[in-house]
C-alpha cells in the first residue's frame, strides 16, 4: 500500500512519514501543494493526506482538482482544530476524512487503515482469506493462526492482494503500490516475492492468470 503525504511543516510531515513506513506503508512525501497535485495526479496511491493549508496551491483546492480529473483515491485532510469551515469545505471538495491538528498519530493511521479497507470494500479491520488472516491494525499475517515471518516487501505484497481479493492484480499494479517513486522498480522482482509468499504461506491461494497478473483468493470463493 502506497500513501502521499502532502504537509509544509518538515518535521511534521517526516514524523508521519516515518509512521506510516513503521506500519508497512510505502511513502512518497510533497512539501507544496503543486507538487502533491502532480504527484496524485501522476502516481497511483492507496490513500493521501493532506494539509489544508499548503504552500503555491492551497489543500482544498488540489482535492478539488483530483477529482475533476476524476481520482478517486482516500483523501484524509489535516486542518486546524477551530476552523471547522475548513473542514465542511475540504468534505465538500472530495475530502473522505479529517484529522484536527494537533493529532496522535495513531490516530491518522487508524483512519488511513480505515479509508484504505473501505475504498476496497472491507468494513472490518481484519481482512480473512481460506486459513490466512490479515490483521491490518497490527500490520501482521497469520495462517492458521501461527505468525507469518515476513519481509516488508512480502508484507506489502500480501496486504494489496488481500486488500483486493478476487480481483486480477497485474505485476505493474503491484510494482506501482509497493514502491516508492524514488525506487529503481522492476518487475521481474514481484514474481520473486510472489514465489517467496507462496512458499511462506504452505496454501496455494495465490494463483497465476497468464499475461494478466496475479489473483488471491479463498478456496470457497474459487470457481
Ligand atoms: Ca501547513
Amino acid at each position: 500500500m502506497r500513501i502521499l503525504v502532502v504537509e509544509d511543516d518538515v518535521n511534521l510531515n517526516r514524523q508521519l512519514s516515518d509512521a506510516l513506513k513503521e506500519a508497512g506503508y510505502v511513502v512518497d512525501q510533497a512539501f507544496d501543494g503543486e507538487e502533491g497535485h502532480f504527484l496524485g495526479e501522476t502516481e497511483p496511491y492507496d490513500a493521501v493526506i493532506l494539509d489544508i493549508g499548503l504552500p503555491v496551491i492551497d489543500g482544498i483546492t488540489v482535492v478539488e482538482k483530483w477529482r475533476e480529473e476524476g481520482k478517486s483515491m482516500p483523501v484524509l485532510m489535516l486542518t486546524a482544530r477551530d476552523r471547522w469551515s475548513d473542514k465542511v469545505a475540504g468534505i465538500d471538495a472530495g475530502a473522505d476524512d479529517y484529522v484536527a491538528k494537533p493529532f496522535h498519530v495513531e490516530e491518522v493511521l487508524a483512519r488511513v487503515r480505515a479509508l484504505i479497507r473501505r475504498a476496497a470494500g472491507h468494513a472490518s479491520s481484519e481482512i480473512v482469506c481460506g486459513p490466512v488472516r490479515l490483521d491490518t491494525k497490527a500490520s501482521k499475517a497469520t495462517v492458521d493462526g501461527s505468525t507469518l515471518k515476513l519481509t516488508s516487501h512480502e508484507f506489502r505484497l500480501l496486504s494489496y492482494l488481500m486488500h483486493h481479493m478476487g480481483q486480477v492484480v497485474s505485476r505493474t499494479e503491484l510494482v506501482e503500490h509497493m514502491y516508492d517513486q524514488d525506487f529503481d522498480r522492476d518487475s521481474n522482482t514481484i514474481e520473486v516475492f510472489v514465489g517467496r509468499l507462496r512458499k511462506k504461506l504452505g496454501v496455494d491461494l495465490i494463483e497465476t492468470v497468464r499475461g494478466l497478473g496475479y489473483r488471491m483468493q479463498s478456496p470457497n470463493d474459487a470457481s
